[in-house]
């Protein structure tokens, strides 16, 4: 059971006061706090955990801290929409709201390699009205042999020429809970000139002791990439994992699942789950057709499979595109073939607004029927 509290309850209040009072005399009832920090107010979200069946809703909407009582079902508790639209969705992170209505770019490096390519990328993404990027200093390879990321070397000059150009967010994976102290080291260090949003990639989704590591702390937002190889319910398990441990400020990634059946694309594009996600929970939701479709190949109008893959996710309503690019693929350590280029990036960008349009379109024919 869920309890929502009226908008901006005080916790000193006599309201919140005799309301917590009363839910620790519920009989095998434990309960657990959950503050959202949204634009205008404060939300107070309580979860009844437990043998929560034998109580009443009308007792429990009586508590005078109390809004609203929702039911909730055993899956994705706190991510989980549970037939109540007017929950909010998303958050907002260094000036830049992720929800179900926003749509953002996160086009970058899948690695960074070095300063001048990290400049040329950033400068390119600030003449053309970007504030968000991707850069990866901690890679998982396949082989142990490869390049693994320059690591925690490479994020003072990430950080610093972030912020010469402004860039707002920054996706990062990380493959160790060592690496969240690593970036906000260095972010300290070089004086918070941007954010970062740490990235759990697919070969990491059910690393569980990752997750609680992430979820336990408050800084950062998280996406989450979903498992290749797994359960589309599995991977929203893998959310509410990061959810449950405190942290809920989460953005789910499709990006594709590996199968023969995909080839000759590196996975098989899986985008048409975009609806999906945003009808079971409050999770903005993104692709990643770099990831998906791994090659750099084009129709025979000149129409990259890539950005093929990223129209239909935004078409869908994605709300996030997460695309590598690199101002030279050759010289790229890890994923060069399937870079776009910064002379793509303005053409990138055209047809993206396009797709978003035409998905805001599509959702106005529908609107009449709800
Ligand atoms: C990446 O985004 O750089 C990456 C490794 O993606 P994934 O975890 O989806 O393979
Ligand atoms: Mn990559």
């Amino acid at each position: 059971m869920l309890l929502i509290l009226h908008p901006d309850t005080d916790k000193h209040s006599e309201e919140y006061r005799l309301t917590i009072e009363h839910l620790e005399c519920l009989a095998d009832v434990s309960y657990r706090v959950h503050d959202i920090q949204g634009k205008q107010q404060k939300l107070t979200e309580i979860y009844l955990l437990g043998d929560t069946k034998k109580l009443s809703s009308d007792e429990i909407s009586a508590l005078p801290a109390v809004e609203r009582v929702i039911r909730i079902s055993e899956e994705y508790r706190i991510l989980g929409r549970h037939h109540d639209e007017k929950r909010t969705t998303g958050f907002e992170y260094n000036g830049v709201t992720f929800d179900q209505d926003s749509f953002h770019l996160f086009a970058g490096l899948c690695a960074v390699d070095n300063p001048k390519n990290v400049e040329e990328m950033m400068r390119a993404l600030k003449a053309h009205g970007q504030q968000c990027t991707r850069m990866g200093a901690y890679k998982p390879r396949t082989s142990p042999y490869t390049f693994q990321g320059h690591g925690k070397n490479c994020l003072p000059y990430v950080f610093e020429l972030a912020g010469k150009y402004d860039i707002k967010v920054i996706a990062m994976e990380i493959t160790h809970e060592s690496h969240i102290e690593e970036i906000h080291e260095a972010l300290e260090q070089t004086g918070n000139p941007t954010g970062v949003m740490l990235q759990i990639g697919t070969r990491n989704t059910q690393n569980f002791e990752l997750l609680k590591a992430i979820g336990r702390q408050k800084q950062f937002p998280s996406l989450l990439k979903r498992g290749f190889g797994i359960t589309l319910n599995e991977s929203l398990n893998a959310a509410e994992y990061l959810a449950s441990e405190g942290n809920a400020n989460v953005v789910f990634c499709l990006r594709g699942m590996k199968t023969e059946a995909g080839n000759p694309h590196r996975n098989l594009v899986d985008f048409a789950h975009v609806p999906v996600v945003k009808r079971l929970t409050r999770m903005p939701v993104c692709v990643d057709p770099s990831h998906s479709v791994g090659n750099h190949d084009r129709d025979p109008s000149g129409i990259l499979d890539v950005i093929h893959a990223a129209a239909q996710g935004v078409i869908s309503g994605a709300n996030m595109v997460l695309i590598d690019f690199h101002p030279h693929p050759s010289e790229a350590f890890v994923d060069g073939p399937q870079a776009l280029t910064i002379p793509d990036l303005p053409r990138f960008l055209d047809d993206m607004e396009l797709c978003r349009e035409t998905y805001l379109k599509r959702q106005k024919i529908y609107q009449t029927d709800l």
